[in-house]
């Protein structure tokens, strides 16, 4: 239990392209950068999903970068948030309605906070970090209640049960 009192402090992100034009990968950076600075959060950019709190997902699913989404989602232990970074990430943006394309990424793992733009400017990235944080807080304390009242999570189709609806962060929305 005391390792979930911690996390809300220190959350783990894992970055994942699943086939954008980098814009928002760029955006995301700077928010790692000196000037942003997300890690005076306690974040810390993970490369290994199964560390992993928070993912960060840039584009568009391609064809070839689907398998590869769901099983690094997979992959991440819960309680875990996903934040989609850019309009591509939410709806397929630029790219919806192309050959290779297969849309916003909701299609494949549930999305838990929808960052729009193109690209999403890194005070909305930060925002809609600050917000997957409250939903992580959610999530853990289901988790607990679960286990306190000693039954299982409640699961569908393999993932934890969403309870809230998924937040949109508006373009004019920054945090700090
Ligand atoms: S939202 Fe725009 S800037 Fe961001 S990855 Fe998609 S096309 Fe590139």
């Amino acid at each position: 239990m005391k390792l979930n009192k911690y996390r809300k402090k220190s959350p783990w992100i894992l970055h994942y392209n699943a086939g954008g034009c980098n814009g928002c990968d760029i955006e995301i950076l700077a928010c790692l950068g000196p000037k942003y600075d997300i890690e005076r959060f306690g974040m810390i950019n993970s490369g290994n999903p199964k560390q992993a709190d928070i993912m960060l997902v840039t584009g568009p699913v391609t064809k070839r970068s689907r398998e590869r989404l769901v099983d690094i989602y997979s992959q991440m232990p819960e309680p875990k948030v996903v934040v989609a970074c850019g309009s591509c990430t939410c709806t397929g943006g630029v790219f919806r309605g192309m050959y290779n394309c297969e849309g916003g990424v909701d299609q494949y793992i549930p999305v838990d906070v929808y960052v729009p733009g193109c690209g999403c400017r890194p005070e909305q990235i930060i925002a809609g970090v600050v917000e997957a944080l409250a939903k992580l807080e959610q999530k853990t304390k289901d988790i607990e209640k679960s286990i306190r009242l000693d039954r299982s999570p409640q699961i569908n189709n393999g993932q934890m049960d969403r309870r809230e609806i998924a937040v949109e962060i508006a373009p004019g929305k920054v945090f700090g």
